[in-house]
């Protein structure tokens, strides 16, 4: 049966709220398909704003590819604002997509992505005004399976209650399966129903069904052990690796939004995954092995994308741009291509060595010179090894020094706070190294225009990483210390004038380590939150750290648990953990190791130029690194 369209009632709203354009949608190479002409349709959702979910790779890559799809249908649905849910209450409209503003509830699945753990607030108002009863256990046969995907998704149990589902890893292959599944299933006359269905898909033992899982506690809080509940359901969930990047050159047709957005430029995913091995990174942990994007499929696809959108800036996006094995080449030969035209491109890579500058010169051959960053991430040598982040002061000065001598004029720094063993003369030393960058630059430029902005961020353990035993560290102490810098910073009559220091406070990033690394009890505190008005709490404006606070103190007030039991504690080798029944890939003793080694402040080589060092996820998910380079060059693209 068709579903209508809800934009003749949400049109009358709009001019009472911002930015009405955002909830319009029409935007170019975005698609609306009949519905009755699918079996299979799909609700995408980036629980944000549209400013910010709107320019999101995973889900325009998972638009595109389910549209592509005979008899499946995929629309997208953001987060509304405040304004907007105040009047869509009032109104009775229910949560709509931006495509043919068909009501979310119609949908077969509500696919959502998360980044951050930040959005799970928004998830839940998202379902609130679908009409979706917001734990799993009371919904419908007709409801839609509400699915969690992305990065954040890798430990779903703070959310589970509010989940039919999750997927760990690279959604392109998955969603065509679950697709399958659920086109079986009602061509068959939904047997089972809603059950049955999610028993097929846990069945695959690639889609995590919470559900279909108990959690055993013990008297102290913490976990006993998780047990399925069902038979055929596996002990452990996998991730999902994509192995051949170019059969997947995705977003072909990228959207070009209506309203303003953080990011207004096509980008391209030059390779996936990281094997660096910095400790804290966990998006460098869970999406190994290196997976590159081949020279021609890149450069096919910046022309592809240029073509369709008419963007005229183009971003060459990874975990770590500069370390594509063939990048020396794309620089140059996209550079080559796009001299002289509106067309400019950009390579968001941190990395702290001289050749990064070389790229970064090619690629600002045709745009602005706005400034460069390098992420030396600890202030300290030491701290750098505990994370390890291979870089020393002399390969930070040398590779400063030869920026300023190029004619840059402006060093951006991104440093963490709060990372394990820190002592507050780690954070001070970042005093220092910028005091060192100021004064090598003025000496090879010679100039005293010159500038350096340290950007710090608060450190947060995450699963699936070495760190995600360790105890954060608690706000008090990363405020006490990024003061102390700030005021060692403003006190410096020499060089203080030329150092910018950008930060926030510590509260928000105590709030991401409860939701980062906590259990299904958690689901508690979220919910209070979110009846409590909580709404983007990714935005400095609307986050509340008093309202987290309060709540978390009722909503574990029968628990033997607490926000500092989740957040302050360190744990110990055996502790269950809440995602352990979740394969990332990587070996539990690897981890551990490598927190062992952190601690002793040793570091690992990248596997990509040393032998494998056994970290577990390419036996596991047979998988392994595939890098070029291939030897290929980017041509001309017109011939004369
Ligand atoms: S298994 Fe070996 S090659 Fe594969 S990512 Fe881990 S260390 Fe690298």
């Amino acid at each position: 049966m068709s579903v209508e369209s809800l934009f003749p009632r949400l049109e009358a709203l709009l001019p009472k709220v911002q930015k009405p354009i955002q909830y319009v949608g029409g935007e170019l190479n975005s698609t609306v398909k009949e519905w009755d002409d699918a079996d299979v349709r799909w609700a995408l959702m980036y629980p944000d704003a549209y400013e910010v979910g709107l320019p999101n790779q995973g889900v325009q890559i998972l638009y595109e590819i389910l549209n592509e799809l005979d008899r499946t249908l995929a629309e997208r649905t953001y987060a509304v604002w405040p304004d907007l849910e105040a009047l869509m209450r009032e109104h009775g409209v229910p949560q709509f997509t931006v495509d043919a503003h068909r009501p979310v509830r119609a949908f077969d699945v509500l696919g959502v992505s998360f980044s951050t753990e930040l959005g799970y607030t928004n998830l839940l108002t998202a379902l609130d005004l679908s009409g979706i009863p917001l734990r799993a256990a009371d919904r419908g046969e007709d409801d839609p399976i509400v699915l969690a995907g992305g990065h954040a998704a890798f430990n779903p149990e703070p959310i589970a209650e509010f989940l039919d589902a999750a997927v760990l890893g690279d959604g392109e292959q998955i969603a065509i399966a679950i697709t399958e599944v659920i086109r079986e299933w009602k061509d068959e006359g939904r047997p089972g129903g809603r059950d049955e269905l999610l028993m097929r898909l846990a069945e695959s033992g690639g889609v995590y069904v919470p559900r279909f899982y108990d959690v055993e506690y013990h008297p102290d809080g913490r976990i006993k052990r998780v047990v399925p509940n069902r038979e055929g359901v596996p002990w452990r969930v996998h991730k999902h690796t994509v192995m051949d990047l170019d059969e997947w050159p995705y977003p072909k047709k990228p959207l070009v939004p209506l309203a303003e957005t953080v990011h207004e430029r096509f980008s391209v995913e030059i390779f996936r995954g990281c094997t660096r091995g910095c400790r804290f990174c966990q998006a460098g942990m869970i999406t190994r092995p290196v997976r590159e994007r081949s020279i021609t499929t890149i450069g096919d696809m910046v022309e592809a994308g240029v073509r369709e959108s008419g963007f005229n800036e183009v971003g060459l996006l990874s975990l770590s741009s500069a370390d594509h094995s063939e990048i020396g080449d794309i620089a140059k030969g996209l550079a080559d291509r796009y001299e002289g035209t509106n067309t400019s491109l950009s390579l968001p890579s941190t990395r702290v060595d001289a050749f990064n500058i070389t790229l970064a010169n090619e690629f600002s051959r045709n745009g602005r010179r706005s400034g460069l960053t390098f992420a030396p991430e600890g202030g300290s040598e030491r701290m750098r090894k505990v994370i390890n982040k291979m870089v020393s002061e002399e390969d930070l000065i040398r590779t400063v020094s030869t920026a300023y001598g190029q004619g840059w004029r402006q060093v951006k720094l991104y440093f963490m706070c709060g990372l394990p063993t820190e002592e507050d003369e780690d954070v001070l030393a970042i005093a220092d190294l910028a005091r060192r960058v100021i004064q090598a630059g003025r000496e090879v430029s010679g100039s005293r225009d010159i500038r350096c902005t340290v950007s710090i961020g608060g450190f947060v353990p995450k699963p699936h990483t070495p760190f995600q035993w360790a105890a954060q560290t608690d706000h008090e102490t990363v405020d006490r210390r990024l003061k102390a810098l700030r005021d060692t910073l403003r006190k410096d009559r020499e060089y203080g004038r030329a150092i910018g220091m950008r930060y926030h406070d510590g509260k928000p990033s105590v709030i991401e380590g409860l939701l980062s690394r906590g259990d299904r009890r958690v689901a508690k505190v979220i919910r209070a939150v979110w009846e409590d008005g909580g709404r983007f709490d990714g935005w400095s404006e609307h986050f509340s750290f008093e309202r987290w606070m309060s709540c978390a103190e009722k909503a574990l007030a029968d628990e033997p648990v607490d926000l500092d039991w989740y957040t302050l504690r360190e744990r110990d080798e055996n502790e269950v953990l809440p995602w352990d029944h979740l394969d990332a890939g990587l070996d539990r003793e690897w981890l551990w190791q490598d927190w062992q080694d952190a601690l002793g402040e040793g570091e690992v080589e990248d596997c990509r130029w040393t032998p494998c060092y056994d970290c577990g996820v390419c036996p596991t998910m047979g998988t392994e690194i595939q890098i070029g380079p291939t030897g290929r060059k980017l041509l001309p693209l017109t011939v004369v």
